[in-house]
């Protein structure tokens, strides 16, 4: 990635073809679909990349067994076969996870389970949708260069407690076991960002879009005040694409609108906790743990720890900062210790986060957990597009259909090409050299996050050792990815470090809390970034009150407050 300085420079007061708000997921996916197109593109984001939504999700790249019950089917659909082509583009940051739904003591197994399991095996397949004669067309070996789930199955009491230790005193009878896939959110906006700016898209944090620019009514640019000098800047486009989520109906063209025209953002709070895997031990597999009234979370290995999610209630509160609340808290605690037998307390907690979906109203006073998560697009009488709704899982769908719309009025020839677009270059640990002191844990991790660029972490180590010490004690992140973070990545502050570039704000929140345990990195970014003494001890400081006002650490001794 470009530095900020640089790329301030290349879009301060410059003419793009395209300018996008809001470096999300969504924002991401459009930058690089656009500039893949051959479109000139700036993207702007307010905070960090990935601050919103797209930082607090469940990290699952799935179709949504759940959206079954709701006959969602389009939407399943549509989501397994972006699942599949994200393990083929990424396969070093997407990962297939076996999920269990077991069944205990006498409990039989949910048929209707089997039934919705069964649905999700025909509906992942590339087969499905396919005319008889692109059936006859395809390359005999065609889907074999697909990862393609294995069928849903059955497993035993001993294969349950085999992936799933945390099991060991519930006495499983069997389980139903199948695939979905996991990744690192914040990782996957980073690398999306990374492939926009290979085909020339100019990308930019710390800059606030505060309006939006008009030419003979028509929505022709931004203006934007960049969060370090505090000053305005204007870029001017022919087209401005809307991809701020949860904020999308807060970016409003001056010119009058229909109101039917404008999103309007109902949103709903998810929270997620996060364990000591020896506290709850997932092994390789996920389980769906039921939550009374009907509902599930799930329990998932994640990063060498247990991440347990997520509720879905209305939400009110500040969207910029929404916190894990109390009786959320709560609810996930006690629905994981009455499956899997535990008694575990806020205390336990090593981590927790809290996200708001961007769910798109339609009006119908119905819960959140009734809202489709479909994508919805939109277009004002600026000509302004705003894309926003949908998932993690579906960023390339939505992106192709808002640069679709773009080509479409413009009566260009370009089509879509990011389902062929490698997000990042693989990496396995075994083709990394470790330099000395740099463990296995750390190379499996540098190999996931980075893929073919961890060699650019272990170089670093190579230079200076002491860049091999861990951020946080006993976990495998190194303080050169703090360099890395600055120099590569556009990081600023300790917390785009702890929270998005490493996610160790969120899994090892108890040991990172005090100033003195941040400093390291507030020196790396120091270093990279001129600061003096004095900064460095002011931003190592500004880290708890970070860490309290998003609420990561339950465990520490006020405990989470709504
Ligand atoms: C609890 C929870 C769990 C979820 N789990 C999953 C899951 O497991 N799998 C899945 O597929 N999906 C999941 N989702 C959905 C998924 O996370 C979201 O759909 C997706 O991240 C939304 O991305 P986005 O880019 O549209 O929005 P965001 O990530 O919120 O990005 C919008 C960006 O716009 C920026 N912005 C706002 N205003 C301005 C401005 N004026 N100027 C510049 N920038 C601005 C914001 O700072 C933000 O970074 C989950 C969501 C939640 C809340």
């Amino acid at each position: 990635m470009l530095s900020r300085a640089r790329a301030l420079e290349e879009i301060a007061g410059q003419r793009f073809e395209v300018v996008v708000i809001g470096g999300g997921v969504t924002g991401a996916g459009v930058a690089l679909d656009a500039a893949s197109r051959g479109y000139s593109v700036a993207l702007l984001e307010r905070g960090d990349y990935a601050v919103g939504t797209s930082s607090r999700s469940s990290k699952m790249v799935h179709g949504g067994l759940r959206y079954l019950q709701n006959f969602d089917l389009g939407l399943v659909r549509e989501a397994l076969l972006e699942r599949q082509l994200m393990v083929q583009l990424a396969p070093h940051l997407v990962y297939p996870t076996p999920f269990l739904v077991p069944a205990l003591g006498e409990e039989r197994r949910d048929r209707k389970v089997g039934i919705g399991l069964n649905m999700y095996d025909v509906m992942a397949t590339t087969r499905v949708g396919r005319s008889r004669r692109e059936l006859r067309s395809a390359k005999p070996d065609d889907e074999g260069s697909y990862w393609s789930p294995d069928r849903h199955r059955t497993i035993d009491r001993d294969e349950v407690l085999e992936l799933v230790p945390a099991l060991a005193s519930r006495d499983p009878k069997d389980a139903y076991l199948f695939y979905d896939c996991q990744t690192d959110d914040v990782r996957l906006v980073l690398t999306v960002l990374g492939e926009a700016e290979r085909f020339g898209a100019v990308t930019l944090n710390g800059a606030e879009v505060t309006e939006v620019l008009f030419d003979n009514g028509r929505a022709a640019g931004v203006a934007f005040v960049e969060e370090d000098s505090g000053e305005r800047a204007e870029v001017h486009a022919d087209h401005v694409v809307n991809a701020t989520g949860v904020w999308a109906d807060r970016i409003r063209p001056e010119e009058v609108v229909e109101e039917e025209d404008v999103p309007r953002i109902a949103p709903s709070r998810g929270t997620h906790l996060l364990l000591d895997r020896a506290d709850l031990p997932m092994g390789e597999a996920a389980c769906v743990v039921p939550a009374g009234e009907g509902r599930a979370i799930f329990s998932l290995p994640w990063y060498g720890r247990t991440l347990v999610g997520t509720t879905d209630n209305d939400f009110d509160g500040d969207i910029t900062h929404p916190r894990p609340a109390g009786d959320d808290v709560e609810y996930l605690l006690d629905a994981v210790n009455a499956f899997f037998g535990t008694s575990l307390g806020t205390s336990d907690l090593v981590g927790a986060y809290a996200g708001v979906r961007p769910l798109i109203s339609t009006g119908d006073p119905r819960k959140s957990v009734d809202i489709s998560r479909k994508a919805e697009l939109y277009e004002t009488s600026s000509g302004m597009l705003t894309i926003t709704g949908g998932k993690l899982t579906t960023w390339r769908r939505m992106a192709k259909q808002t640069v679709d719309r773009l080509v479409e009025r413009e009566g260009r020839e370009a089509p879509c090409h990011t389902a062929e677009i490698p997000l990042g270059m693989e990496a396995r640990p075994e083709d990394l050299e470790a330099p000395p002191g740099v463990g296995e844990e750390a190379l499996a991790q540098l190999a996931f996050r980075y893929g073919h660029a961890a060699r650019k972490v272990l170089d670093l180590v190579r230079e200076d050792p002491a860049l091999g010490e861990p951020i946080a004690p006993g976990r495998p992140d190194l303080l050169a990815e703090a360099t890395i973070a600055a120099r590569h990545e556009q990081a600023r502050s300790v917390a785009d470090v702890l929270l998005r570039r490493t996610r160790l704000g969120i899994l090892a929140a108890p040991a990172l809390r005090d100033a003195a345990a941040v400093r390291p990195v507030a020196e790396r970014l120091g270093a990279e970034l001129g600061w003096s003494r004095r900064r460095v001890k002011r931003e190592a400081d500004a880290w708890p009150a970070v860490a309290a006002a998003e609420g990561v650490d339950p465990a520490a001794s006020a405990g989470p407050v709504d």
